[in-house]
């Protein structure tokens, strides 16, 4: 399980889950390009592997992640994960936020998402709710995601293997 909050900010370029929303006029703070939406997988992939968190990783006072391309550091998550004996099985994805509108980029969120994570977009889901008004999401002031990864042993189970 991952789960990450970024605060939307005027100024910052809106990226989520690896596509830009060029119409968006806020976008997440973050050392990093602040993709939440990508860090709660890489958290969740981590978590799975018990290999720690996204800040041991790829810690937010290192001048090497300055800027960072999230799904970069989410290949960076996987190839982790995969050295550690496991394969991504599926990811579901939900993010709670006013703004952007996620539904008519969520086929693109998958497709990114998946090409990091190296498997296809049908093994990866992606949900947007709306805060109604509640706390800081429903206020607009941050963007919060959460993420289920469920990793598989790399030696089996492929191709349906019961074994
Ligand atoms: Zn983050």
């Amino acid at each position: 399980m991952g789960w990450d909050r970024h605060r939307l900010v005027a100024g910052r370029p809106c990226l989520l889950g690896g596509v830009r929303f060029e119409d968006c006029p806020v976008g997440p703070l973050g050392h990093s390009d602040g993709d939440a939406a990508a860090h709660a997988v890489v958290d969740a992939l981590l978590g799975a592997a018990a290999l720690g968190d996204i800040g041991r990783h790829f810690p937010d006072d290192d001048p090497a992640w300055a800027g960072a391309d999230s799904l970069d550091l989410l290949a960076r998550a996987t190839a982790l994960v995969r050295a550690a004996g496991w394969r991504v099985g599926n990811v579901d994805l939900t993010l709670i936020l006013e703004r952007p509108r996620i539904a008519p980029a969520a086929g693109r969120m998958r497709a990114a998402l998946a090409g990091a994570l190296g498997v296809g977009p049908e093994v990866v889901s992606i949900k947007a709710t709306r805060g109604e008004g509640l706390g800081p999401e429903g206020r607009g002031e941050c963007v919060t995601a959460m993420a289920v990864a469920l990793l598989l042993p790399a030696a089996r189970g492929a191709e349906g293997d019961p074994a």
